[in-house]
């Protein structure tokens, strides 16, 4: 038996046996089981959770196969715009960067903001000028160049056109239209991959981050949940470390992380309680898709999501380590 463990998610989508090849599958769980190892040898040595949950979304934001980092969707004018966020619940800190190009990895400039700045949340331009000022890797935009997603990107667009032209030429898509275009592009195994990571360290300490390109074809500034402490990222060691992926709207509407460390805190539920009650109750009945790893300071866990898959895996204390696509393996 440890003190320490950690769970990563590497995105919740409609991810079916039969879209993913067996060399594609064999790729997500390799380089799901690297990133575990790289956040348990920090905690392993006594490193914080914090660290553990930057260096282990780090491994899959230089990863060409997640939605975060190096392999973040394209927006309608094919650029890549990232966001990430990062909280601790040893102090309720917390640190967030939207809307950016040019950062390498979004969670470390995310960390530097909790640290190093007096905001939680900075975006744009000013992020990327505050990360270079603290030292944190810039990129050239090309960097982010991949082939896979601007193809994603072009069928997103088509569909779009296809359903715009039966809208009767509103330019409005109405609500029921759009959640058909949601589902179809959730069809295709490789649409999602935002990563995120919850941990427990030795020192008692929980920590959560989320990182990612947001979704594909977003426009107008577009942010999801996943830089929102709250939406996308929770953490609080009298509770739990939550960490979500999966339709952002509805995660913002239902402030889903800190949703479920309330349940756990006014109503006295578990955490596989309160994550079920969320995840499979509320968000399920508002339309929306997705999932959520967390973990609580007795080193539980838990990971509902509603989709037909979510990149997943752990390693708890009792050392088991687990990495998991589909509904049960
Ligand atoms: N939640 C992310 C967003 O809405 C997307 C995802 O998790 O796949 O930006």
């Amino acid at each position: 038996m440890s003190n320490y463990a950690i769970v990563i998610h590497g995105g919740a989508g409609s991810i079916l046996r039969e879209n993913l090849s067996a060399e594609m599958e064999a790729a997500y769980r390799e380089k799901l089981t690297e990133a575990l190892k790289v956040g348990e040898a920090i905690l392993k040595n006594g490193g914080t959770s914090v660290d553990a949950v930057v260096e282990t979304i780090k491994i899959m934001e230089d990863s060409p196969l997640f939605n975060a980092g190096k392999g973040s969707v394209y927006t309608h004018d094919e650029k890549n715009e990232m966001d990430a966020s990062i909280m601790s619940g040893k102090d309720l800190t917390a640190g967030a960067v939207a809307g950016v190009d040019t950062i390498k990895n979004p969670i470390e400039a995310a960390r530097e903001v909790m640290q190093n700045s007096k905001h939680v949340m900075l975006s744009g331009s000013g992020a990327v000028e505050f990360a270079e000022e603290r030292g944190i890797t810039i990129v050239d935009a090309a960097y982010f160049y991949n082939e896979r997603r601007l193809q994603q990107l072009k069928k997103a667009k088509d569909k779009e056109n296809v359903i715009l032209d039966h809208d009767g030429g509103h330019g409005m898509v109405d609500p029921a239209h759009s959640e058909i275009e949601f589902d179809v592009t959730l069809k295709t195994d490789d649409k999602f991959g935002t990563v995120g990571c919850v941990a427990l360290d030795q020192h008692g300490n929980l920590a959560a981050g989320t990182s990612t390109g947001g979704m594909t074809n977003k426009r107008y500034g577009r942010i999801g949940d996943s830089p929102i402490i709250g939406a996308g990222t929770y953490a609080d060691d009298n509770t739990c470390a939550v960490s979500s992926t999966g339709h952002g709207e509805y995660f913002i509407r239902l402030a889903v992380a800190k949703e479920i460390s309330a349940q756990m805190e006014h109503g006295n539920k578990s955490l596989t309680e309160a994550a079920d009650n969320v995840i499979h109750t509320k968000l399920t009945e508002l339309g929306g898709t997705g999932g959520v790893i967390a973990i609580d300071a007795n080193g539980n866990i838990a990971m509902p999501f509603n989709t037909s898959g979510m990149y997943r895996g752990y390693i708890d204390t009792n050392g088991k380590l687990e990495v998991l696509i589909f509904k049960n393996n």
